[in-house]
């Protein structure tokens, strides 16, 4: 554990659960240990801020020399917000309104297009003048799962590899300055195999492409969710990555840049949800165990069946039993079957292990509950980064007729 149990126990006495706690010293460790593997390119790392967009966390990403990726333009004002500079921050669209692509080009981010259409339009509006970014759907199958497989040929997202000709006559008519090719193929991506087929892929686009200076590969990096899972081994990726691009150097002359978008990577290992146990309601079959959350907090295991560890805070040393986790929504929401945990009782404290990507950046107020706090460990304190919401909370928004 990151945090240790009692430094969990103590947050959950101090603010109360549902509660999100974040370690930063994590954080920092992943990040270097991507810095260190990729040393011998010239890498840039861009945390994908949808991962988990907290300010206290941008500005802890921030600190450690890390770039920022952004999948809307207010995530692109939540890291000016937390004093990134424009240029360390990349503006990734998909499906939206080319005003939006406007207004990152007004706050002189980097943007990186994923239609033909909306390419188009930034053609018309911006010809040559501002540096562009595409991403490509590379018809590779790659993730953990279905709905984390971002570059296959089903997939909505990116300009088809297909249609390159149709790239290349607009950016030749326009005279466009086609800075960044990118892809991202999917999340949880264990085998290096998939991003060396994918570097191959866009050097030979590059060719084709002069003024293309970066290559983005995107983010996907797994972490290990399960007790035997390994994390994406990333020696494995930067060797024939560097050996790849050295023999386009060696071939062409031209020295490319190579971006990394990490979300999961970063901060997935360095949250955890705790929870307080409400009931616990033996059947012949099941014992469950009803916590004060659910997929209102942390939707993973119901939307993509992801697997949370989970350890009983208060009685680690008890005999293990089999239980099925379960939330306090009006919907099926478990977080584990035939789960084995040392025995638990009400008023135990279970933490959620690797719940800071995804989880509380994709918690609602369904079934009008409130979100949880979060708090950051940073050099062995505690610190609230954002109160838990209350009931006005809930109304604020309302206008009652
Ligand atoms: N980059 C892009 C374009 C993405 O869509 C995503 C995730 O959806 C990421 C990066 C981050 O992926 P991960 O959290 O798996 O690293």
């Amino acid at each position: 554990m990151s945090v240790s149990r009692e430094e969990l126990i103590r947050a959950a006495a101090t603010f109360g659960t549902p509660l999100y706690v974040y370690h930063a010293e994590s954080i920092t460790g992943q990040y270097h240990k991507l810095a260190d593997a990729f040393a011998a390119l010239d890498a840039r790392f861009f945390y994908a801020a949808k991962a988990l967009t907290n300010l206290s966390i941008l500005k802890h990403i921030r600190s450690i020399g890390c770039s920022i990726d952004c999948s809307s333009i207010n995530e692109v004002k939540l890291a000016l917000h937390a004093g990134f500079a424009p240029d360390q921050i990349l503006y990734t669209s998909n499906s939206v309104a080319f005003s939006e692509i406007q207004e990152a080009v007004t706050l002189g981010v980097s943007v990186t297009i994923d239609s033909l259409s909306n390419l188009e339009k930034f053609a018309i509006a911006y010809g040559g003048h501002y540096p562009v970014g595409v991403r490509i759907r590379p018809n590779i199958m790659a993730g953990g799962n279905t709905k984390i497989s971002t570059g296959h040929a089903g997939s909505k997202f990116g300009i088809p590899i297909e249609r390159v000709e149709s790239l290349q006559q607009l950016v030749t008519t326009y005279g466009m300055q086609l800075r960044t090719l990118h892809i991202h193929t999917g999340s949880e991506i264990s085998e290096a195999s998939v991003f060396v087929r994918g570097v191959e892929l866009l050097l030979e686009l590059a060719n084709i492409f002069p003024t293309v200076s970066v290559i983005d590969l995107g983010g996907g990096f797994k972490v290990p969710y399960r007790p035997n899972e390994k994390e994406t081994d990333l020696v494995a990726i930067a060797q024939p990555v560097a050996k790849a691009f050295a023999d386009f150097t060696h071939k062409t002359g031209r020295q490319l840049q190579v971006w990394f978008e990490p979300g999961k990577y970063l901060v997935a290992q360095a949250g955890y949800l705790l929870t307080t146990v409400t009931v616990i309601k033996p059947t012949d079959t099941i014992c469950f165990v009803g916590v004060n959350s659910g997929l209102n907090h942390l939707i993973r295991p119901m939307f993509y069946e992801a697997y949370h560890n989970i350890s009983n805070l208060t009685n680690s040393e008890g005999a293990l039993h089999c239980y099925q986790v379960t939330g306090n929504i009006c919907e099926t929401d478990d977080f584990a079957l035939a789960r084995e945990i040392p025995e638990v009782r009400e008023g135990d404290l279970l933490a959620f292990h690797n719940a800071g990507a995804y989880g509380f950046e994709m918690a609602s107020s369904y079934n009008a509950r409130v979100r949880p706090a979060e708090v950051l460990c940073i050099n062995g304190q505690q610190q609230i980064i954002r109160r838990r919401e209350s009931f006005d909370d809930l109304l604020t928004l309302q206008i009652m007729m």
